[in-house]
């Protein structure tokens, strides 16, 4: 908490499994009085996979053009804590009364203003969208909003999400919902969100955490304040002035052709571009914002649902502009190949680590664990720590992504997707519906009854004697 404190002061509002530079993390042992020497990572990490894809987005972009744009925020959280209604009450906020009765369509995100500011959320709660965007490269949220039920408090899904949302690197606000109910229990809920490591600012941590009912509608203006505010302590910048880029939220077809919601995520998009979305292109012939309106332009952060594809793209595909239909039309063809090849990308497992490591493409470790019982998960993500700091010290850094007891889920399979982590299981099954998930992604999973095998296993793949099992 002290050196969160000191990085706030510098205008870092940082979390507590953040990732700070050199620079800043030398400048906070000043602060206490240590003499820092620097250790320098393995050389450069060479990205694989869909994120390569991703960098294009804001390629050859220069600095002083960039302005500040609306933050993106995705809201998270356990079954029933109300994401939907606080989505849309959120919604409802800045609507004007008679107009209400209106909004009736979802377009999958929508955009609202709060004091001349605006802020845009998908509205797609939960973060199985969320987590298969990422798993295709897209990432397009600034901040997430974690939902917690005071009646309830911390549920499996709250540290699912809160695992989601920590692997994407996003700030997290926590919206302590339904207040309103007499059986709402704020003090016992603020320490279990303490114990996973979200501090309120209230005990001197530094979550920000809003009290809120979303049926009742309080507190959500302070919500959207504190949304503005940790926005602010972010670099949210995009360039207004070149053509768009961005990701596909949603597509379908309905009675006007296929129909995609974009998030224009640099750049403005123009009725009349022709863009390549995914495998799919087309001239804008005609686009709405969330409320079904006309509009000729969308500047970055807007969600938009256009009409003119030739085909209806998939859900984290990325658009950009192309300079004719040709160039577009070719582009979509790439892209169709493209995806071919990244299906087959094989993503991160157990044998590949040393390889890996060596060829200097990994640096970071990321696994997810699950056990049967909650006291099996800090001896073995101990003795996770221990191999990695003995066989691999300055060439890898662990990451446990998530930890929790219980069955091996989608979810589980979706976080090491979109995070290239592996699962280790301890006395776990696999859920059949995961099993399935994990092969067509290519997330390995590996199931242990004793301890000791774990040790071997990965002391194995530490000095790359790991055979395949495959
Ligand atoms: P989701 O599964 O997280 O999207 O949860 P929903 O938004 O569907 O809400 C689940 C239930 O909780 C619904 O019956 C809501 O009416 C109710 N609910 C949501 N927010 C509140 C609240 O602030 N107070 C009360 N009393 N009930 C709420």
């Amino acid at each position: 908490i002290d050196v969160i404190k000191v990085l706030m002061h510098n205008g870092i509002m940082a979390s507590i499994n953040q990732r700070i530079d050199y620079e800043t993390a030398a400048l906070v042992a000043h602060e206490f009085g240590f003499e820092p020497r620097e250790q320098r990572p393995p050389e450069a990490v060479e990205e694989e996979g869909p994120s390569l894809l991703w960098q294009r987005l804001y390629a050859g972009e220069d600095p002083s053009k960039l302005k500040p744009r609306p933050p993106v925020v995705v809201v998270l959280g356990h079954v029933d804590h109300g994401k939907t209604t606080l989505l849309d009450a959120i919604r409802r906020t800045n609507v004007a009364a008679q107009e209400v009765g209106q909004i009736t369509q979802r377009i999958g995100a929508y955009q609202v203003e709060y004091n001349g500011r605006k802020i845009t959320f998908l509205d797609t709660p939960g973060h199985e969208a969320f987590t298969q965007m990422r798993a295709r490269g897209a990432q397009v949220t600034d901040i997430a909003v974690l939902v917690v039920a005071a009646d309830d408090g911390v549920m499996p899904q709250t540290r699912e999400a809160l695992a989601h949302a920590r692997a994407a690197r996003l700030p997290i606000i926590v919206a302590l919902n339904k207040i309103d109910k007499p059986t709402a229990n704020i003090e016992r809920v603020m320490s279990q969100l303490a114990e996973l490591g979200l501090v309120p600012q209230e005990y001197g941590g530094d979550t920000i955490v809003v009290k809120v009912s979303a049926k009742q509608r309080i507190g959500i203006e302070d919500l959207l304040e504190a949304i503005l505010l940790v926005a602010e302590t972010r670099e949210i910048k995009a360039n207004p002035d070149r053509p768009a880029v961005g990701t596909v939220i949603d597509a379908r077809v309905d009675r006007r052709g296929p129909v995609a919601t974009l998030l224009v995520q640099n750049g403005t998009l123009k009725q009349g571009d022709i863009i390549v979305a995914g495998a799919t292109y087309g001239r804008v012939r005609a686009m709405f914002d969330d409320r079904g309106r006309p509009l000729k332009k969308a500047p970055p952060s807007t969600p938009v649902e256009v009409l003119g594809l030739s085909d209806v793209p998939e859900a984290g595909d990325l658009f950009e502009v192309a300079e004719s239909e040709r160039q577009a039309r070719e582009l979509a063809e790439r892209r169709a190949a493209e995806r071919q090849r990244q299906r087959q990308v094989r993503r991160m497992s157990l044998e590949d680590l040393y390889r890996r490591m060596q060829a200097g493409k990994v640096r970071e470790f990321n696994v997810i664990i699950k056990t049967d019982v909650q006291g099996s998960i800090e001896p073995i993500a101990g003795l996770l720590q221990r191999l990695v700091e003995r066989h691999a010290k300055d060439q890898l850094q662990l990451n446990i992504l998530h930890a929790d007891a219980g069955e091996i889920s989608v979810s589980d399979v979706t976080l090491a997707a979109a995070s290239d982590a592996i699962i280790i299981g301890f006395n776990v099954p696999v859920d059949a519906a995961a099993k399935r998930l994990a092969e067509s992604e290519g997330v390995d999973i590996r199931v242990y009854s004793v301890i000791y095998h774990i040790e071997e296993d990965l002391e194995k793949a530490l000095k790359g004697m790991l055979a395949p099992t495959i």
